[in-house]
């Protein structure tokens, strides 16, 4: 998870902000159906897409002109035909004019919590800011065409019930809480004046507020996966090597032993979920392996032995195109260097990705800035230094949605995403342009993308009136 590396000399930032979310997150231990809950915004009638082209998130081809007609949540019919829907009444007309409607855009490694905030503003405000600040950043999110997260570290589970509520306009969210890490990984951002710790002592304060936390033992962790399962979890992120700002852990190091990577995924495993590890070695992969592990994030430094196991294995790579140092601005130079080595090993990974055709998922793991993420889109159409454009849109699409079936019935979206088909859930986006032609047309989404529905609903329409 970059997010955190991006953070820089963090340990006092991050520290603080963890405080100030943390009690948020803990606060909420009752689960979620014993909460009131606030009406749902009025769900409009039926949408009817005329005359558009069909990219449906599986072939690299557009339909014949066609109609689709959105009903409630889901996909009701899709035909060649004119749809005749003069009998109902309150059905919006969405006219295509022979325009592109395709799948929501889906990101797999996504930090919805540690976007707007820089480490300064989360030093001199409150939860309430910070919160409202993600929320912000949420719609934002949408607004790019990005309909589903799966949140790889944060505590986003407020934010995520906010959104489902219909509180204000976000993503799907797919929460893993509190990355989970060991003394000293990727993840720790303690000082070394807080050492040593008491054991059974206090949580470090970083541990409060959800954002990591520490286990050092296969009790342990088995512990602290019960936690973020508990509190909604979708799946479970730990950290099986070094990361690029973490103070104290080499890239190269191997973090967790087996048997606590194991106890992580038998724990995930008995609740039905899965179980991915922030892990840039073979080492850290191989042993993430080894221990059941489904999901690799990053893998830029593995080697062709680790990408062929991989492939055997029927492992998961979830990469992201880190092609320049500029998420580095706040760096210290030691970090500046680790994430260099990170950006060499880019074109590598893809390479192998592409060689032992491994399950390659797309995330874009921005942190800590609302620029970086402003080239969400981007980094997806700098897919194309490696993908034809429609290789990279269905990566982004119905791969990284077959990717989120892994949690299983932690699902918290059931239904089939990332696919413009019947019966799918009505995520979709109304192109100005062929993005299999014009990959670049997803990096300038408020100009690109006309309409943006998620779950049924309209969030933007600016078709010509
Ligand atoms: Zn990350």
């Amino acid at each position: 998870m970059l997010g955190m590396e991006i953070l820089g000399r963090p340990k006092g930032h991050l520290a603080q902000w963890l405080v100030l979310t943390g009690a948020f997150v803990f606060g909420l231990a009752a689960p979620a159906a014993a909460q009131p809950r606030p009406p749902e915004p009025a769900r409009q009638a039926s949408v009817l897409f005329e005359n558009v082209r069909i990219f449906d998130g599986k072939a690299a081809v557009l339909s014949a002109p066609s109609h689709v007609l959105v009903r409630g949540n889901a996909i009701a019919r899709i035909s060649t035909a004119p749809i005749d829907v003069a009998a109902e009444t309150g059905v919006q007309i969405l006219p295509g004019n022979g325009r592109v409607l395709m799948p929501g855009l889906i990101d797999v490694h996504w930090h919805a919590m540690m976007i707007r905030p820089t480490p300064a503003m989360l030093l001199s405000s409150g939860i309430g800011y910070s919160t409202l600040l993600a929320g912000v950043e949420a719609t934002a999110t949408l607004m790019r065409g990005f309909t589903t997260i799966r949140d790889l570290g944060g505590p986003s589970f407020d934010l995520k019930r906010a959104i489902d509520e219909g509180l204000l306009p976000g993503p799907r969210i797919y929460p893993s809480g509190a990355v989970i890490t060991i003394t000293s990984g990727h993840g720790d951002f303690r000082q070394l004046t807080d050492l040593p710790r008491t054991i059974g002592g206090m949580l470090a304060r970083v541990e409060k507020l959800g954002g990591s936390m520490i286990a050092d033992s296969p009790d342990e962790v088995r512990m602290r996966t019960r936690e973020q399962l508990m509190q909604g979890a979708s799946q479970i992120k730990l950290t099986a090597g070094g990361g690029v700002a973490s103070p104290f852990s080499p890239l190269d190091v191997s973090t967790f032993t087996e048997a606590e990577l194991r106890a992580a995924v038998e724990a995930a495993e008995n609740w039905g979920t899965y179980v991915c590890t922030h892990a840039y070695t073979s080492a850290a992969i191989q042993r993430s392996i080894a221990a059941g592990v489904k999901c690799i994030e990053h893998g830029h430094l593995m080697d062709e032995a680790t990408a062929r196991l991989m492939a055997e294995k029927g492992i998961w790579l979830s990469t992201q195109p880190f092609l320049d140092l500029s998420p580095a601005s706040g760096l210290g130079p030691a970090e500046r260097a680790k994430l260099a080595k990170v950006v060499t090993g880019t074109d590598a990974v893809y390479a192998l990705a592409k060689k032992y055709r491994l399950k390659t998922a797309f995330g874009t793991d921005v942190l800590f800035s609302q620029q970086l993420a402003e080239r969400q889109g981007a980094m997806l159409a700098s897919l194309a230094r490696w993908y034809t454009p429609a290789e990279a849109l269905i990566m982004a699409t119905s791969t990284n949605a077959e990717l989120l079936t892994l949690s299983g019935l932690r699902n918290p979206y059931p239904g089939r995403l990332g696919i413009v088909e019947e019966g799918a859930l009505a995520d979709l986006l109304l192109v100005d342009g062929n993005p299999l032609e014009n990959l670049d047309l997803v990096a300038d989404p408020g100009r690109s993308f006309l309409v943006i529905m998620k779950d049924g609903r309209v969030y933007k329409n600016t078709l010509p009136q």
